[in-house]
């Protein structure tokens, strides 16, 4: 059984001008000690995907379908049931720590309140496996650091606190919502080297979110491919940095920065800009910014198919009768 299965997920934000789709008809699943990547631009519905796993919409939103959880449905649990999975059988990393850490209260309070909560240890067991897990993200004198402020972290250090909070209760999955984007480049090399080491030692699995394709590929087992909130690609980390398919995962791969490419001073991007939500195309969402469209595309959505092994693409381009 996998350890999460998501089956036919819509996420739909109810709104003055209408209904929003933000994620649409999504299917997949995550193994044990899996990592997967979600990629894809600002408004792809990656970030409400896992939102709608934790049940952490904003008040006017709801999900549909089904997220199974180790066995467990997710959708429509009781608030009271799915917190006691969230932080104790999921864990979360989120982009600013600075806004998921509260200011007035030390790392040491933040820390030792969670175990106290979820695995009911008492102040002291709780301090010392706080201290035991600031070490294991390499954060130096952690039994003095326990007792600072958030802000007397560097970024860096604020990110690994984030990470030993998330860990704090041995999850079986955790989800890093663009968990480097704040950090410059070394630090990110630092962090992504320190979650790889962490998922060996503690063998959960992740799915990381980010648009940074450097990101997926020193960590993700697996990628998807995100576009006007459904899968577009869906593949094996080397097969689809080395045969992309869908002519968007074409284009984030070309717009990658290429030190190795002498003589061309000129970064590409794909024209045009991510569809409105509030009004999906009837067919390919990406159409409009597609070079091989086709008249079929923006009449009929193209469906998700094998293209091969573990590789799904979802372009009229993969039919054979176009
Ligand atoms: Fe381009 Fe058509 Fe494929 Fe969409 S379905 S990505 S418009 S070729």
């Amino acid at each position: 059984m996998p350890l999460l299965e998501v089956n036919n997920l819509r996420t739909v934000f109810h709104t003055n001008d209408g209904e929003v789709y933000a994620v649409n008809d999504l299917s997949f699943s995550l193994e044990k000690g899996e990592t997967l990547g979600v990629v894809g631009e600002s408004g792809s519905g990656k970030s409400q995907l896992v939102l709608s796993i934790i049940n952490l919409l904003a008040s006017n939103g709801r999900t549909e379908g089904s997220i199974r959880f180790q066995g467990q449905e997710l959708v429509g649990m009781k608030p009271k049931e799915i917190n006691r999975i969230r932080g104790d059988r999921i864990g979360m990393i989120f982009q600013d720590p600075m806004t998921c850490l509260n200011p007035y209260l030390t790392v040491e309070r933040q820390m030792t309140e969670v175990l106290m909560l979820h695995q009911g240890l008492d102040r002291s067991t709780a301090r010392q496996r706080s201290i035991e897990m600031l070490d294991a993200v390499h954060i130096p004198d952690a039994a003095n650091r326990l007792k600072r402020y958030p802000h007397e972290f560097s970024g860096g250090m604020r990110q690994r606190v984030m990470i030993a909070m998330a860990l704090l209760c041995q999850p079986d999955l955790l989800i890093a919502d663009e968990p480097t984007t704040a950090l410059d480049v070394t630090v990110q090399a630092q962090i992504i080297h320190l979650m790889n080491e962490l998922q060996q030692e503690f063998g959960m699995s992740i799915i990381m979110i980010t648009h940074d394709l450097g990101v997926i590929a020193g960590i993700s087992d697996n990628v998807m491919v995100m576009y006007g909130g459904r899968i577009c690609e869906y593949a094996p980390v080397f097969e689809l940095f080395q045969n992309p398919r869908h002519p968007y995962t074409a284009g984030l791969l070309k717009s990658v920065p290429r030190l190795d490419l002498a003589g061309s001073t000129q970064l590409h991007s794909i024209p045009g800009n991510p569809p409105n939500l509030l009004h999906l195309p009837v067919g390919c969402a990406f159409a409009d910014r597609c070079e091989k469209r086709m008249d079929i595309c923006t009449r009929e959505q193209p469906p998700l198919q094998e293209v091969s092994p573990d590789h799904f693409n979802a372009c009229h381009l993969e039919s054979k009768n176009v």
